[in-house]
């Protein structure tokens, strides 16, 4: 693996893991492969109780794992210590699924008619950078919890966290190859995840490009695949809503994780009467907010995961007419201020691509049906908020616009116990909530005569 950066500071980390090669990858799948049938027989109630066990190992060492996270990803202390308390909150959730994997009795004529929910075998799950910890967690606590085997590959540049969790899987008393982390490069060990006959399902996060490839190579086998893409959500704002409250919360719906987020609200809508009191309220808020070291428990952004992502992101704003930007820190480090552009054109760059950075457009629009349009001008479809006072508007807009994830006068689009997921090319199944297990299984029915 290319060696490890501190996102903050520019300087390397003392240890960067090695990238498995494709023979170790085959051999982390057949070791998966070997554990799966012993774990598919454990009692439902000890698969629950190890879960459990790994779920309270992982709340044990939460500050640990957070460090990790501000050191290996720049995300915020507050933030790292959120994505590690979620890991744990999603293995207790799915620790209650063992016993609950319901199968159906069906009437049926001259005998009876039941259905089971059996486990798949390995299940490949391949993480982004962007929220290492908990994207790792809604693959893996359902699909364990369902009795499949995983093996988990991290991203890049972010593998530490993963890394920690499969050495406390193992604490936790789960058997050696029921959770393997597997870190490398996507060609050669995610690409392997897709190939691999044993593999029987892929859930993968990450870039909408990638995902397509995915989908294509899993076509062959017929495997199962999970997406879970990109976005460019919209945060629509209409004038009878509370314009001061909508503008001070529109900077953390898309800045935070420096604006790393697939939720991202991107791109924002406000109707016409109301754009220039909340453009005006939005630059106030943008100024205030906390730009400074990931580490400072004041902290309301980090730096850019990468050089890289940073000069892409910048590329954007080459181009762009920029209205106005926070502010970030000189000196070392991939730092970005946040940054807004006002956008008239939807056919502009930084208005239709996802541009996974501290960057947000902002366009006017006159009525409901205009800003329905707009919202769904998009190749994606993730998420999205509205900002109204009138329930009824709040409702017909949520029913209209094509995404997964809509919240009404607030930004929250991810909770473990509700679905997540996206429409159009933002992504294919749904992730999270009480149906997260049966995605990792096949639906077996079974006729006895009588
Ligand atoms: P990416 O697609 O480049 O990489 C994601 C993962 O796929 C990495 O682990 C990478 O190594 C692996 N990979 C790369 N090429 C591969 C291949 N050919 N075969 C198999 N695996 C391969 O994405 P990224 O840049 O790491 O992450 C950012 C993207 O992820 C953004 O587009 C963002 O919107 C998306 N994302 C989506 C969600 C969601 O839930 N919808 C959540 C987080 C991030």
């Amino acid at each position: 693996m290319s060696t490890l950066i501190n996102p903050t500071t520019g300087v390397e980390l003392d240890h960067s893991p090695a990238s498995a090669t494709l023979v170790e990858a085959d051999a982390a799948i057949a070791r998966a492969h070997d554990a799966f049938p012993a774990w598919r027989d454990v009692a439902p109630g000890e698969r629950a109780r190890l879960l459990r066990a790994f779920a309270a190992i992982v709340d044990a060492h939460l500050e640990e794992l957070a460090q990790l996270e501000v050191l290996n990803a720049g995300h915020t202390i507050g933030n790292a210590r959120w994505e590690a308390g979620n890991v744990r909150d999603c293995l207790n959730y799915y620790s209650a699924a063992p016993e609950r994997l319901f199968g159906r009795q069906i009437p049926v004529a001259g005998g009876t008619d039941v259905t089971f929910h059996e486990p798949l075998g390995v299940v490949g799950i391949i993480v982004p950078w962007n929220f290492p910890m908990p994207i790792a967690a809604w693959g893996f606590a359902p699909a364990l919890a369902a009795g499949n085997t995983v093996v988990l590959k991290p991203a890049e540049l972010t593998p530490l966290t993963a890394i920690r969790i499969g050495e406390l899987a193992v604490e936790a008393g789960l058997p050696e190859g029921v959770l393997t982390i597997v870190p490398g490069k996507g060609s050669v060990v995610g690409e392997r995840f897709v190939t691999h006959p044993l593999v029987r399902k892929v859930c993968f996060t990450g870039s909408t490009g990638v995902g397509k490839k995915i989908m294509a190579g899993c076509a062959d086998q017929v495997k199962r695949v999970t997406l879970e893409l990109g976005g460019k959500s919209a945060n629509i704002v209409f004038a009878d809503t509370d314009v001061a409250a909508a503008a001070a919360s529109a900077p953390s719906a898309v800045f935070d994780n420096a604006g790393q987020d697939c939720c991202a609200r991107s791109r924002i809508l406000v109707q016409r009467s109301a754009y220039d009191e909340f453009v005006g309220r939005l630059e106030t808020a943008v100024r205030a907010f906390r730009v400074i070291d990931p580490a400072d428990e004041q902290s309301e952004m980090g730096p850019m995961v990468s050089a890289g992502q940073r000069d892409a992101v910048q590329a954007y704003l080459d181009t762009a007419t920029v209205a106005f930007t926070g502010s970030a820190p000189d000196g070392p480090g991939w730092w970005l201020p946040p940054t807004v552009v006002e956008t008239t054109d939807t056919r502009d760059a930084i208005w239709q691509e996802e541009v996974f950075g501290p960057v947000v457009a902002v366009m006017a629009f006159d009525d409901e049906d205009e800003a329905i349009t707009l919202a769904n001008d998009s190749d994606y479809g993730l998420s999205g908020s509205i900002f109204t006072s009138d329930v009824g508007r709040a409702l017909r807009v949520a029913r209209r616009v094509e995404a997964g994830n809509l919240s009404v006068n607030s930004h929250s689009s991810v909770r473990y116990w509700t679905p997540f997921g996206g429409y159009k090319q933002s992504g294919l199944g749904r992730e999270l909530g009480p149906d997260a297990p049966n995605a990792f299984t096949e639906e077996k029915n079974v006729f006895i005569a009588h």
